[in-house]
């Protein structure tokens, strides 16, 4: 079956990230960009979401990649924010049913390679990238 989410086969697009958390846990240089990989997963995939935590992870994609905030820095904001009881809301959804309705994307994790760290950081920076640019042009949310 395919993903009913980012339209991979199998549901490789599971597997995939399952195998790059290892990785990015395991070697510091893949592990450079584990907030992507994070992200962007999470924007392709909105049935593991709140509404809430979508667009959440969308203004933090936006911050990684067009305000180029650093993640420590983003991490800090967000203890922050959760530390003074700010955030009012859930970002992970019990529901399971998507937040979005958009199947079709240019790039998904099953584009990302992974020879070596320097090829898998751009890859996953591209694919991130992409994901963002699709995501806001997405205006039901
Ligand atoms: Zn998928």
């Amino acid at each position: 079956m395919n993903c009913p989410e980012c339209g991979e086969p199998d549901s490789l697009c599971q597997t995939r990230f399952d195998e790059f958390l290892v990785l990015e846990f395991t070697d510091a240089g893949y592990g450079t960009v584990h907030h992507l990989t994070v992200a962007a997963y999470m924007l392709q995939h909105s049935s593991k979401l709140t509404r809430e935590g979508w667009l959440h992870e969308r203004e933090l994609l936006r911050e990684f990649l067009i305000e180029n905030k650093p993640p420590a820095f983003i991490r800090k904001q967000k203890k922050d924010l959760v530390d003074s009881g700010k955030r009012k809301f859930k970002i992970k959804s019990r529901g399971g049913l998507p937040v979005i309705n958009n199947t079709t994307w240019t790039k998904t994790i099953l584009d990302v390679r992974v020879e070596n760290a320097q090829i898998y950081c751009e890859d996953v920076t591209a694919w991130a990238r992409s994901a963002l640019d699709e995501s806001e042009k997405i205006s039901q949310v």
